[in-house]
């Protein structure tokens, strides 16, 4: 206590070389944030080259060089001055902002707690010129060498704020926190070229790599998986554009650290947009993982406010709802493609063929390809045409092909002719071989061999179409012969007699005939055959679990997701070529059929090539 200073009497401001050090505290917390900015000012000089070199996590020195325009003697005292860029004359600018920088103040910043170097020379002067201060503390330029661009020297950071340098980590622990900037920062410049130097030994180098070959740089900054499966996207709205790609929901992380979001080159942290991408894969993604992406969103400068906090890692937008429902609706639609354009790849082993060429097209061309599939479903007629007796039979069997209302199986009986291929041309599943040990199908499609978890796969294309009938013309019920009586305990029976009007939507009919037992008069048609009494209370304890936490959007999702696994073929149930065939045209024009419910993988492509490298044939 003693040593506390004494309030002051009088006011005074203070000397400058304090004042410098207390601004740098909210952009100099660790050797990181210096990394970034000195990285940001290479990008924003035009370079296609960046070096950089890290010694003792940076504490003892942060050196980047780069090729680009450089700064001109003049003006080469004035770059660690507090408020001085060359980004911006006036505020106004920053409504059409072209540079990450535009505060003029991190190098100031960072001057204040290190010993700074500059060393630049400019295109068209033959001689380099350094900044550095005197003993006395002064900005002095003296002639130097080099090639053109800038090198950045930042050596001892912290030296003059002992408390700063007491709450540095580890040499290894800053160095990571800096290459985890490095990765981030290094989507943001697919185009340089970049060498990552550790103690003046090489740990990185990456060459510069464009949007439509980005696979070096991905791999290198989200691992060989997404680099291999991701999916590119592309989707635009007035005043909005987005690039980038996602990973499929098979490929996933247990940490949200796999995902970037740039917002005009900036990489940004936004809640509520990270929150839309999360929704748009919801009940895709097994429970608890987070989704990969690298996203590039483009709006106007005029509608957000990039000068939110010192660090530049928050913008404000003008409508954030928009941009929200905006990139929901784009990563939605992505991962929505029917399964017939998704390869596995669960098996990360390079003996399996990486994902095939359609899942990298652009967004754009996946939906128009779901839209044509949905209003011409050309595999399915040809199964139509192929099985007309089995087929039929099939959908009027208790497990599939009934599973919903007529809407749903309407567009088969049309039977277009049009679209329909050469029927030598195999379905994008290809034809059922037969069943492995009741759990999954095999089928032979033009490229190898297919595998389909055939609950899992049932499970989803169950839970499509109810999902779709819930939301058009509503779930078709089945009156039930005998009522089924069910017993229950008394606060679900609460429950029901609470929610009697949202089971009668999911085609369920409950009453409740006292305080413990209820009675169940409809099922939904999709799940006619099922165990009344197993569905009803794995429905009543759903629903219970949810009932505070989540929106009834997500409540009924979870319901119907209930639902679509007590509807799904189970495990052990022999099925006959045409029921295996009918479900893998099913998958083939079903949203997201490329997991259940849960996230899992429901089918898997092995193709010609990779069995062949399995067995060592043609080597
Ligand atoms: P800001 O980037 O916000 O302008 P900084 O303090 O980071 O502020 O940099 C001050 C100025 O120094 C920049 O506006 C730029 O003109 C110049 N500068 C800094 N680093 C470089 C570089 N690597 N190449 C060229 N110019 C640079
Ligand atoms: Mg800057």
């Amino acid at each position: 206590m003693s040593s506390r200073i004494k309030k002051r009497a009088r006011i005074q401001q203070l000397p400058q070389s304090v004042s410098n050090c207390l601004a740098a505290g909210e952009v100099v917390g660790r050797p990181a944030n210096v990394f970034k900015e000195l990285f940001e000012n290479a990008i924003d000089s035009g370079a296609t080259q960046i070096k950089i070199n890290v010694r003792q996590g940076g504490a003892a020195a942060l050196i980047i060089e780069d090729n680009g325009e450089g700064i001109v003697e003049a003006d080469l005292k004035y770059a660690p001055l507090r408020y001085a860029t060359s980004k911006i004359n006036q505020i106004e600018d920053l409504t059409c902002l072209g540079t990450l920088g535009f505060r003029g103040e991190a190098l100031a910043s960072i001057a204040a707690v290190s010993r700074l170097q500059i060393i630049s020379r400019v295109k068209g002067v033959d001689d380099a010129y350094q900044l550095l201060r005197t003993d006395d503390a002064q900005w002095q330029v003296k002639p130097a060498h080099r090639l053109v661009g800038t090198t950045v020297e930042v050596f001892d950071l912290f030296y003059n704020v002992p408390a700063r340098r007491k709450f540095l980590r580890t040499d290894s622990t800053e160095l990571k926190h800096i290459e985890q900037s490095f990765k981030s920062m290094s989507l943001c410049c697919l185009d340089v070229e970049l060498i990552f130097q550790n103690q003046d030994r090489v740990k990185h180098q990456w060459a510069a790599v464009t949007p439509e070959k980005p696979h070096a740089r991905l791999q290198a900054v989200l691992g060989k998986a997404f680099a291999d499966q991701a999916i590119a996207i592309e989707g635009q709205a007035p005043g909005l554009s987005v690039t980038g790609w996602i990973a499929p929901p098979t490929v996933s992380r247990s940490q949200p650290d796999a995902q970037y979001l740039f917002v005009n080159q900036r990489l940004i942290k936004d809640k509520s947009l990270s929150h839309a991408i999360k929704r748009a894969y919801q009940d895709c993604l097994i429970h608890g993982q987070q989704p990969m992406f690298v996203l590039y969103l483009t709006v106007d400068p005029d509608t957000i406010d990039v000068n939110v906090h010192p660090n530049k890692q928050e913008v404000r937008f003008e409508s954030l709802r928009t941009v929200h429902n905006f990139i929901y609706h784009v990563i939605h639609q992505a991962i929505a493609q029917p399964i017939a354009v998704h390869t596995l790849a669960e098996l990360k082993t390079d003996a399996f063929s990486p994902s095939a060429a359609v899942i990298k097209q652009p967004v754009q061309q996946e939906i128009k390809t779901h839209v044509s599939l949905d209003k011409a479903p050309a595999a399915v007629a040809t199964v139509d045409e192929r099985l007309p007796q089995e087929t039929k039979a099939f959908q009027d069997s208790d497990s599939i092909g009934s599973l919903l209302p007529a809407q749903s199986h309407a567009p088969r009986r049309e039977a277009p002719t049009i679209n329909t291929p050469p029927s030598t041309a195999l379905p994008p599943l290809g034809y059922a071989l037969g069943q492995l040990h009741g759990v999954y199908i095999l089928s032979e499609n033009k490229e190898g061999l297919v595998l389909v978890d055939m609950h899992a796969a049932h499970e989803r294309v169950t839970y499509e179409r109810l999902k779709k009938a819930y939301a058009s013309t509503g779930i078709a019920t089945q009156k039930l012969l005998l009522p089924v009586h069910v017993t229950v305990t008394e606060s679900e029976a609460n429950l029901v007699e609470a929610s009697t009007q949202v089971f009668l939507q999911l085609g369920l009919d409950l009453m409740c005939q006292g305080s413990e037992l209820i009675i169940v008069r409809a099922v939904p048609a999709i799940l006619k055959g099922t165990d009344v009494q197993t569905l009803v209370q794995a429905v009543l304890a759903e629903w219970s679990l949810h009932k505070t936490m989540d929106s009834i959007d997500t409540r009924i999702n979870c319901l119907l997701s209930t639902l679509a696994c007590h509807g799904a073929i189970r495990a052990n149930r022999t099925l006959s070529l045409s029921e295996m065939n009918a479900l893998l045209r099913d998958i083939e024009v079903t949203e997201r059929a490329g997991q259940c419910n849960h996230g899992r993988p429901t089918v898997i492509k092995m193709t010609l090539k990779s069995l062949d490298a399995l067995f060592k044939r043609g080597q």
